[in-house]
């Protein structure tokens, strides 16, 4: 009987590729040899990921899945994976499916028991978040709030999970997302403003959200571009069980301000003045909100 050989069966692969957010340098080499070995790349706007291909010399062909045709568009490549193809999705910038479309097919491709793997890169949250310099041991990433104030007001009330809050923000809204923070935080959380990151007016800039309305108004450029905000972390509560300095605090908050009457209430009772000072916010915004 002759020896005949059968060809394996082709195993299709779903790769995510993340893209530089602003800086084409930032295309890692195994990004490009990902996008230059695939059968096809899926991206978000096919001119936009064509350029970045030509600057590095690749003529893997393209097709668009954006969020106007992103079931349609999945349900197409989903076949051509299930029948071999190796497929790169990227978005315009960063890593797809972050705020970005490619999630549904993701999950269409796990659910069909097709490889899912990943390039990853440059991604603005994560680049803004490290940049913060806020000490916590977890983050909330809550994407883009919504573009109504009230359900923006609504969505803010419910996030407060007392670390880092990381958000994107498209330029015209990122005073009004200030004013909005300001609203449901208080003046002296910190913010950091993470703007056109990687990019040749890339600013990181930390303050606090009462002064986050003047920082942005100070220069034209300082509400355009692309803006990541990321919310400190809740100033820690002193703890309750110090009576004493508790007592003294109350009495001094009745007839001082905050800091004043906490730098006083330190002296006298010798309790740290940062503490203090965070349990005189948290007495004055409870005795505000009453
Ligand atoms: N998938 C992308 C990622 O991995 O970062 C995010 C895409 S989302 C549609 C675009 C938003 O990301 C912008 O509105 C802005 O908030 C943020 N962003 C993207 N590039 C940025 C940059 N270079 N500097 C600051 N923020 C950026």
């Amino acid at each position: 009987m002759p020896n005949q050989h059968v060809p394996a069966p082709r195993h299709g692969e779903l790769m995510l590729v993340a893209t530089p957010i602003g800086n084409l340098s930032d295309l890692s080499p195994r990004a490009c040899e990902t996008l230059a070995g695939a059968d096809l790349i899926a991206c978000e706007d096919t001119r936009t990921t064509r350029t970045l291909l030509a600057a590095h010399g690749i003529a893997t062909r393209t097709v668009a899945l954006h969020a106007h045709n992103e079931r349609a568009a999945s349900d197409k490549l989903l076949e051509a994976l299930l029948a071999g193809s190796r497929i790169a999705l990227v978005s315009d910038a960063g890593t797809p499916a972050v705020s970005d479309p490619g999630a549904l097919l993701v999950a269409a491709a796990h659910a069909a028991g097709v490889r899912v793997s990943t390039v990853p890169g440059p991604n603005a949250a994560i680049a803004a978040y490290a940049a913060s310099g806020f000490l916590a041991d977890r983050f909330l990433f809550a994407g883009f709030l919504p573009a109504a104030a009230a359900a923006r007001r609504k969505v803010l009330a419910e996030l407060d999970a007392g670390c880092p809050l990381i958000l994107y923000e498209a330029p015209h809204r990122v005073l009004a997302a200030v004013e909005d923070l300001i609203a449901a935080y208080g003046t002296e959380r910190e913010i950091v403003f993470a703007r056109e990151l990687t990019k040749k007016f890339e600013e990181v800039s930390r303050m606090r959200l009462a002064d986050g309305p003047a920082w942005l108004a100070a220069h034209a450029h300082r509400q355009q571009g692309e803006f990541v905000l990321v919310l400190g972390p809740r100033p820690p509560v002193a703890p309750q069980e110090d009576t004493e300095s508790e007592r003294v605090l109350g009495i001094l908050l009745a007839e001082l301000p905050v800091s004043a009457a906490a730098r006083a209430a330190a002296r006298i009772t010798g309790a740290s003045k940062n503490a203090l000072y965070a349990r005189a916010l948290a007495l004055a915004e409870k005795s505000d909100e009453a």
